[in-house]
């Protein structure tokens, strides 16, 4: 098969057969086909779209590039969550111990920071001596010790995701449905889960801006899921000011504790408890909703669920003491603070540039090279929806001797918006997209 005959079918709006899917996916994972061939057929996919089977005989092909683990002995059926990525997320931290101190097992990985998102592993990374590279026996070994793991995709996991993304990541092809899909997907069904809950991010800091937009994706990677027997469901949910209150890594971190003791704010809680009662009846460790929310209310009042993360931090190498002492993570030593230029009602935090602002402080990464500073971050005091004096306190910014708050500044005074009266609520969780009948 000649690759330049691919591009072309794809160029002019044609199908792709699995044979061919096969075949580019192949060349990418080998290094055979080069660069700018893959690159010419991403941008040919970005244009004509793919259909429904196409983006499922990529997945699977990006699924075989790799190993397709497998747990042996488990009480139930493992399960993860994935979000597609917004400002302030960190249910990661506290889903996992969470769901297994409710009985299921979590084999979570997850990744790095993207643009203004954060990521999990630069989070967990804050605490002193924590490892996310584990290898794929390592991660067996803690599922069975201690129910759960969050660790990196390991270099058998779907390796032509690996190279693909690299290249769409410079060849401004990252934004496009079926290759999403594929992306994501490849590596969840190829870690082993039997059921995963997806949430998909909607609003001004997610990457989909569009309910729309969100609604395809989240279609378009619960039916993937359920097609590869990964009982799979999405939650749409709004990403438009920062979830909780801490931006930034070890501030997260002290947040997902502070939650896992019962303390944290409510929308991270409410997103928490829902998407653990979901994963808990994928596990098939709870009846129903209703009796994994109970579960998982239990496991928030009894300390089952701190205690559980204090297990996986030491298991994993970190400093289990973080728990209780907080002054054990990183803090950067300097504080600025933006206020209420009038008094009124908190309208709107825009989470996209309060996620750059963190980035810029050095919560993220410009360069793949660049260092993480895990002490710095964002607070917000003032959540939308509050009412404000004029020089009140909106939003702490905890930065180290200025670096980057001439670039993070002018994006936090840009993203707060005060109103004479707070506009409509709106519910957090905005739909869920459950598994198609045909595959229960
Ligand atoms: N996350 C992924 O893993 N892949 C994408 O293509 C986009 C977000």
């Amino acid at each position: 098969m000649r690759t330049v005959d691919v591009i072309r079918h794809k160029r002019d709006g044609g199908r792709l057969s699995a044979d061919q899917i096969a075949h580019f996916v192949t060349g990418v994972t080998n290094g055979t086909l080069p660069d700018y061939q893959a690159a010419a057929l991403l941008m040919a996919i970005v244009w004509r779209g793919m259909t429904g089977d196409e983006t499922a005989q990529l997945t699977d092909a990006m699924v075989r590039s790799g190993v397709r683990v497998t747990f042996t002995d488990l009480p139930g059926i493992p399960v993860d969550k994935h979000s597609t990525g917004g400002v302030g997320d960190k249910t990661s931290l506290i889903l996992a111990p969470l769901v297994a101190a409710c009985g299921a097992v979590v084999p979570m990985m997850s990744g790095r920071g993207l643009g203004h998102t954060g990521g999990t592993l630069d989070k967990l990374e804050s605490i002193p001596g924590f490892r996310t590279a584990l290898s794929l026996d390592e991660l067996r070994t803690a599922i069975a010790t201690v129910g759960a793991a969050l660790i990196g995709q390991t270099a058998e996991i779907a390796p032509a995701d690996r190279r693909l993304y690299a290249l769409r990541d410079v060849t401004a092809t990252v934004e496009s449905i079926p290759l999403i899909s594929a992306s994501i997907m490849s590596k969840k069904i190829a870690e082993g889960i039997g059921g995963l809950i997806l949430d998909v991010k909607t609003g001004a800091g997610a990457f989909m801006k569009s309910e729309a937009d969100s609604r395809r994706l989240a279609e378009a990677l619960v039916a993937i899921g359920n097609g590869s027997g990964v009982k799979t469901e999405a939650l749409i949910t709004r990403m438009d000011a920062p979830l909780g209150r801490a931006v930034g890594n070890a501030n997260e971190v002290v947040e997902s504790i502070e939650t896992l003791k019962g303390r944290g704010p409510e929308d991270l809680e409410t997103l928490s408890v829902t998407l653990a009662a979901h994963m808990l009846v994928l596990a098939g460790v709870a009846r129903d909703l209703g009796d994994a929310t109970g579960c998982v209310r239990r496991a928030f009042s009894s300390g089952a669920g701190v205690e559980a993360f204090r297990r996986i931090i030491e298991h994993q190498g970190g400093d289990p003491a973080v728990i209780d002492d907080y002054s054990r993570l990183p803090s950067a030593p300097d504080e600025h603070r933006i206020l209420a230029d009038r008094s009124g009602v908190i309208a709107e935090l825009h989470a996209e540039h309060i996620g750059l602002a963190a980035v810029n402080l050095g919560a993220g990464r410009a360069t793949l090279d660049d260092h993480i500073d895990h002490g710095v971050g964002i607070v917000v005091v003032t959540p939308p929806g509050t009412p404000v004096k004029a020089g009140e306190t909106v939003l702490l910014v905890r930065h180290r001797a200025g670096r980057g708050l001439d670039d993070a500044l002018p994006l936090l005074e840009r993203a707060v918006r005060i109103e004479d009266a707070a506009p409509p609520s709106r519910p957090l969780i905005l739909e869920t997209i459950g598994i198609p009948s045909t595959t229960r």
